[in-house]
């Protein structure tokens, strides 16, 4: 394989990347719908079979007790670091993490229970515990990239950009994108590999579908979108989905950035039958 293929093999063959896009910080107030333009985006560059749509969810023991705010145990991921991981990027990482591992509810849609089990610090910690053994340090294959999964280098490794500190998003999106790409560890389902995205892609308001991340046109972009309610982009989006409707112990702005974000990113489900499935479970109620 000369130095040209790999490179290409390489970019074929990564499962997930998150991109960004740096801007003006984001006012602190956020929330607004229209504060997110300055963003980032998840384009996935993945090649190769897709996922059909209805993939048998991945069943997950659900959580026995759920805490209460403020007085249960808080659960943290605790992933081993590459020595290249920079102590910021770390912090970030355990950070978000830590947050993650604090949600409580007492609620749960069918969708999210059986992708995660029930909406808890508890179940979110599994989660990615399960999946994702250690954190590296990677290029991901792009200059605007934030994270991805090398399914040739390993299904149980997250590797992170630089560009994770430099995130111009809420705390909660970054959450999403992590648990994205944990979703992208699973060979068994062919890593989630994405789903191209129409052309023309337009949204329920007759306009051209853009990343939130990024703001590029996503009409007919290549593994940007997905077909299945069960694939990085269906199960991250029915996580906020629920933390944003039935979080406990959430601020306000966490859970309306959750909608925000979980709303978005329900454009890139294309199938009709798996957007329906997940209207169903969340947004027709
Ligand atoms: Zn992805």
């Amino acid at each position: 394989m000369n130095k040209k293929t790999s490179i290409l093999s390489f970019a074929a063959l990564i499962a997930g990347i998150l991109f960004y896009q740096a801007g003006p910080p984001r006012p602190s107030v956020s929330g607004l719908r229209d504060a997110v333009a300055d963003s980032a985006l998840d384009g996935l560059r993945s090649a190769g079979p897709q996922n059909k749509a209805g993939h048998a969810p991945i069943p997950l023991p659900v959580a026995q007790s759920v805490s209460q705010p403020g007085s249960g145990p808080v659960y943290k991921a605790d992933p081993a670091f590459d020595a290249a991981v920079p102590a910021d990027i770390k912090q970030q990482l355990l950070q978000d993490l830590g947050f993650a591992g604090t949600i409580t509810s007492k609620k749960v849609s069918a969708l999210h229970n059986s992708i995660f089990g029930l909406v808890s610090g508890q179940a979110y910690t599994k989660y990615f515990e399960d999946r994702v053994k250690s954190v590296g340090m990677s290029g991901c294959g792009s200059a605007l990239a934030v994270a991805c999964v090398i399914p040739f280098k390993s299904n149980t490794k997250m590797w992170l950009t630089q560009n994770y500190i430099k995130f111009s998003h809420p705390q909660i999106a970054r959450i999403m994108l992590v648990f994205h790409e944990s979703r992208h560890t699973e060979a068994k389902n062919g890593n989630w590999r994405h789903a191209n995205c129409p052309d023309p892609f337009t949204d329920a308001n007759g306009q051209d579908v853009h990343s939130i991340w990024t703001g590029a046109s996503l009409v007919g972009e290549s593994g940007a979108c997905d077909i299945t309610p069960y694939g990085s982009y269906g199960s991250s989006l029915i996580m906020l989905k629920n933390i944003q409707k039935f979080c406990a112990n959430c601020t306000e702005k966490v859970q309306m950035d959750a909608g925000m974000y979980a709303d978005d990113q329900l454009n890139r489900i294309v199938d009709a039958k798996a957007k329906k499935a997940i209207q169903a479970d969340l947004y027709n109620k």
